[in-house]
């Protein structure tokens, strides 16, 4: 089944010159963009996404890492969509992901680690309406 998934190239992507090579990547796997934008999240825009990890130890870092410049946001459309990207993107690790996921191919560290997928069906409709419309999504 046809299906939507949301994506952020994280700002070392943009920062190490490897955002056209990742969005490349995201469309050889057969994801139509059904939006996307550049743009430079907010201490609150990051919080608020990530705020499911606010007591974790690494959040303030994180948010600080996620507002550090600009990244990429893109709603996204493929069968198994969640799955699959999540499949591409590889483990939060870099360290440990499969070698040819996008996190072994660009990311630095287990926080600098590239690219965000949404996890589950639930949170990609919630991660597009975050940042898009729906009359933004063609
Ligand atoms: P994302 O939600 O960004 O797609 P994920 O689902 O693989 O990544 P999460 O557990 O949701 O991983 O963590 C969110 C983000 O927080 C990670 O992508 C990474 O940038 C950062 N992070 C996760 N664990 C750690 C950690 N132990 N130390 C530092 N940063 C971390
Ligand atoms: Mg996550």
């Amino acid at each position: 089944m046809s299906n939507r998934t949301f994506t952020i190239v994280k700002p070392d992507s943009v920062a190490n010159g490897n955002a056209g090579k990742i969005i490349a990547r995201i469309e050889a796997e057969g994801f139509r963009i059904l939006a996307g934008r550049m743009t430079r999240l907010s201490q609150a825009q990051a919080r608020g996404f990530y705020a499911v990890h606010a007591e974790r130890p690494f959040y303030n870092d994180l948010v600080a890492y996620m507002t550090s410049g600009p990244v990429w946001v893109m709603a996204l459309e493929r069968d198994n969509a969640v799955p699959h990207l999540r499949a591409v993107m590889g483990a939060t690790n870099p360290a440990q992901a499969e070698p040819g996921t996008i996190r072994a191919l660009y990311g630095e560290s287990i926080e600098r680690n590239a690219i965000h997928g949404s996890d589950s069906n639930e949170n990609a409709t919630i991660e597009i309406a975050f940042f898009f419309s729906s009359g933004e999504l063609v």
